[in-house]
């Protein structure tokens, strides 16, 4: 059976595929190997993850997470996907800062590609990242923490520094949220109080369509003490699915019923299919400052967008120091397209809104669908790096190669 990846638009057709139980078979992987890839749950839209060569799965290493209370932090191993983690630390009393929309994705490949939940003061997914363990081309095992002069440039690494077998993740005391869900929020309202909006709880998300003059829904994941406020916005009346014609059988507890962090944060549950299930994913950044004006031109396409959009979300991203994150030194509003999944009629629409956000320096998702991302600002460091730890580009691909170019 062809493998491919969880939307199915992409086959790794890898030569070989190796499913090492122990940290020395991966590294002996990778030292007989000549080129190499690794496959986290293969959530990513895109080819960042094919390879004609080798590919790794690391989701069969032992879990094993400890966590060092002193520190706040929890060890674990990369391939392990977030719900599980997320379990384990809540039954012991502590959580993580955010989560993605869906528990289903592995840590290190969520981390590589700079995944992101929503919230102004919170960082991506990577942020939390406080070490992380890697094998490298030559099957050495190399530690780089918080505070290494490399640490910013390896922790957002798109695959191509070697096989992160363990991650160490800052934190919290477990804590609760409540989910509020409010529909029909006016349109112009969305522009008149974006900065209050975006800062109306700990993670808030709106799902439009783009079309007519209200934006469907708002999300809003309120920590202990903070308080709903719809902006003109009416209380749903049932649970909802960000696509209002899907059933919300898939879709975390809301209507503001207090739960646990990881039970509240991701929309979708860790037991049923995420999103629709039948799409093809596309996400830019911009600064949030700029976000009124990313709204417009969105909508100035919107001829294009709409016959092949199954639903937008929007949220916010706090700026970090990762070298490759599309949140770098930018507090982010983050333009997310869950399309129909028609590679041929997608693909046009995703080239005229990279024309038209291009003046508003957007960055892309790296894990979703895209044809072009502006030179990162770090791209130089973050090439050094691997030129440092991966001389022959054991851990190149295409895709690498043709966003990561030198010039
Ligand atoms: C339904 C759905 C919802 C999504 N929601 C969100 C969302 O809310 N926010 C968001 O930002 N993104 C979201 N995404 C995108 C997703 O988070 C990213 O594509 C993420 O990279 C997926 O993680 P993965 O483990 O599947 O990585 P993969 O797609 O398997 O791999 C991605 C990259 O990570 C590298 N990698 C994986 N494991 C390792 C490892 N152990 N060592 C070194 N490199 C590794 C791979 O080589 C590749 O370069 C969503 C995707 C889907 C399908």
């Amino acid at each position: 059976m062809t493998l491919t990846n969880w939307a199915g638009n992409i086959a790794f057709d890898a030569a070989r595929v190796h499913r090492p139980s122990t940290v020395d078979q991966v590294r002996e992987v990778v030292a007989g190997a000549e080129r190499v890839r690794v496959l986290g749950s293969g959530h990513s839209f895109n080819d960042i993850s094919v390879t004609p060569a080798d590919l790794v799965s690391v989701a069969g290493l032992p879990v094993e997470p400890r966590i060092d209370a002193a520190a706040g932090t929890v060890t674990v191993a990369g391939g392990v996907r977030y719900g599980e983690l997320a379990a384990f630390l809540d039954a012991q009393g502590y959580a993580l800062h955010n989560l993605g929309s869906l528990p289903h994705i592995s840590i290190a490949g969520a981390v590589a590609t700079g995944t992101h939940g929503s919230g102004a003061a919170l960082g991506n997914l990577a942020t939390a990242v406080a070490g992380v363990e890697l094998v490298t081309a030559g099957g050495d095992l190399v530690r780089l923490a918080r505070g290494d002069a490399d640490f910013p440039g390896a922790v957002v690494s798109l695959g191509a520094l070697g096989v992160v077998v363990g991650v160490t993740l800052d934190v919290l005391p477990a804590y609760a949220i409540r989910q509020f869900v409010f529909e029909h929020l006016p349109r112009s309202v969305l522009d008149a109080r974006w900065e209050d909006i975006a800062t109306a709880g700990y993670s808030v998300s709106l799902f439009t369509g783009w079309a007519g003059d209200t934006v469907d829904q708002l999300w809003l994941k309120l920590a202990d003490g903070e308080e709903p406020d719809g902006f003109g916005a009416a209380p749903a009346r049932r649970t909802m699915h960000p696509i209002a014609a899907m059933s919300p059988e898939s879709c975390t507890e809301q209507g503001g019923v207090p739960g646990p962090w990881h039970r509240r944060l991701p929309h979708f549950k860790l037991e049923f299919t995420p999103s629709s299930g039948e799409e093809l994913q596309t996400e830019f950044f911009v600064a949030r400052d700029d976000a009124v004006e990313a709204f417009a031109a969105v909508e100035r396409l919107r001829h294009l967008v709409t016959p092949v959009l199954q639903i937008s979300e929007i949220r916010v991203v706090a700026a970090d120091e990762l070298w490759l994150s599309p949140m770098y030194r930018r507090d982010s509003v983050a333009l997310h397209f869950t399309w129909i999944r028609d590679v041929e009629r997608v693909s046009p629409v995703v080239a005229a809104l990279e024309e038209a956000l291009a003046p508003l320096a957007a960055r892309p998702h790296w894990g979703k669908v895209f044809h072009h991302a502006a030179r990162p600002e770090r791209l130089t460091d973050f090439l050094a790096l691997r030129d440092r730890l991966d001389p022959d580009r054991k851990f190149g691909n295409a895709f690498v190669e043709r966003h990561l170019a030198a010039e």
